[in-house]
């Protein structure tokens, strides 16, 4: 997809985000840019620096009572109030997954929400999407190219989060490849920096994140077909009331948007996302191409892993070390690293469907009086580089520009609002974020961003959030 372009020059790196309680369980990394151990190491260096200059003789030799009401005051306003941060953190993040795996009550105003194999080349729902594709799509010519949080146990113990580890196939070797150059570009970035983590915890912290990517853009693109069917219907029907508990993306478009209006999107969104979409995908095989393979279907009686127990077991996984059991050393991390890799590469080998639902986003669009049609020219997400293969479509009908679509069955469906382009203050650069939580009552709704995980604030897509159905 990419080919040609491994010659260009890569961007610059960016700052470390932020991980909690990543040193000594205690302090944030990167540590100078936490509070706390400023706050630490003020109470070490003042409380000594009083005792030193006191002219008071208390019976004690000058040194040993420096030493000891230094460590005293360290440790009494220096590293209980950080201990008793990290509690309160546990405490809410707890909190927020019990609400999460509450019900919704019936009027939805305090609803918890719903967090949370590659087709066969002959596969009659990739050939559909396959078709779509290459009909719509104009030569370029040479001048214009759901479990609830339980507290973390010890590593190993019989309560450990996946205990059937062994009976996960084996993804087919080259799936990670397959995926880092057809995938949607945030889970084929976060599989490259999977694949070339130099560390054992550096590769079991990349797997995390690369599997919640992946889970998102499986819900989003799911999602915006779903929604994008929806609308059609509506225009057809001329009925725009809300709520259609027929709709077959009722269940995931609603469980999106108790959570964006409730805690915010979480891992745990996407992966109740997964299991609403079972059933959908098993009904609406045109409609969703591919994913019938991904997903079981709730019919199905053999019980076999699929995509969604795979990411559930590894969001459960993140939640363990998010709440403080993050492994401490390299071999520790080797060992989880082990247990959950089949997981994630199944995963990933189930998600590679997804190469045919390419994600775009538009550069221009031009109507053309004699074909009476729109010249499209978009760029391809997909793949794990930066620059993005610029391409150009016929399409019957107009779209906004700088937008994301994918390109579905019958035609371009908006990605809107569930994945938008916006700039990054921290990083000073234009970022692809998924929707996360609406503010309060106002129009406005905060994205998080794929590359940093950062909070950025999208005036009235909160409306847009509100209006899903
Ligand atoms: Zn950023």
């Amino acid at each position: 997809m990419n080919s040609g372009a491994e010659a260009l020059p890569s961007p610059p790196p960016l700052p470390p985000a932020k991980r909690y309680n990543a040193v000594l369980r205690l302090y944030d990394a990167p540590v100078h840019r936490d509070w706390a151990i400023w706050a630490t190491l003020f109470w070490c260096f003042m409380s000594a620096a009083a005792i030193a200059t006191d002219k008071e003789h208390r019976g004690l030799p000058p040194w040993l009572d420096t030493l000891l009401a230094s460590i005293f005051f360290t440790l009494a306003l220096g590293v209980l109030p950080v201990w008793v941060r990290l509690r309160r953190r546990r405490r809410r993040w707890q909190s927020i997954e019990r609400r999460a795996s509450g019900t919704v009550p019936a009027d939805g105003r305090d609803a918890a929400e719903v967090r949370g194999s590659r087709p066969a080349p002959d596969s009659r729902a990739a050939g559909d999407a396959t078709a779509v594709r290459d009909s719509t799509a104009v030569r370029d010519s040479p001048g214009d190219q759901p479990a609830p949080y339980s507290p973390p146990a010890p590593y190993g113990s019989p309560s450990s989060a996946v205990p059937h580890v062994a009976a996960v196939p084996r993804a087919p070797s080259g799936a990670l490849a397959r995926a880092r150059d057809g995938l949607p570009h945030p889970v084929a970035r976060a599989l490259r920096t999977f694949q070339q983590a130099g560390t054992a915890r550096d590769e079991y912290e990349a797997m995390l994140e690369a599997a919640e990517h992946l889970g998102v853009a499986v819900c989003v693109t799911a999602a915006a077909l779903l929604q994008g069917d929806s609308r059609e219907a509506d225009a057809a029907s001329d009925d725009s009331r809300p709520g259609h508990p027929d709709r077959p993306g009722t269940p995931l478009l609603a469980g999106i948007q108790r959570s964006c209006l409730s805690s915010g999107a979480m891992f745990g969104t996407w992966t109740r996302g997964l299991f609403a979409l079972r059933e959908t995908a098993a009904q609406n095989h045109l409609l969703l191409p591919g994913f019938s393979t991904a997903l079981r279907s709730p019919a199905d009686p053999s019980g076999a892993r699929d995509i969604a127990d795979d990411l559930d077991a590894l969001r459960a996984e993140r939640n363990r070390t998010a709440h403080g059991d993050r492994p401490v050393s390299q071999p520790e991390a080797a060992l989880r690293l082990a247990e959950f890799r089949p997981l994630f590469e199944h995963a990933v080998d189930s998600a590679l469907f997804l190469d045919g639902l390419p994600w775009l986003c538009t550069v221009s669009c031009e109507y053309r009086h004699r074909e009476r049609d729109f010249r499209v020219a978009a760029h391809a997400v997909v793949g794990d580089h930066p620059i993005f293969e610029r391409q150009t479509y016929a399409w019957p009908i107009p779209v906004a520009n700088d937008t994301f679509y994918v390109l579905g069955p019958n035609g371009p469906v908006t990605l809107s609002p569930f994945l938008t382009h916006a700039f990054c203050e921290q990083c000073l650069q234009m970022e692809i974020c998924y929707l996360s939580r609406v503010r309060g009552r106002s129009g406005d709704a905060t994205v998080k961003s794929f590359n940093r995980g950062h909070d950025i604030v999208v005036p009235d897509l909160g409306n847009d959030i509100r209006s899903l159905r």
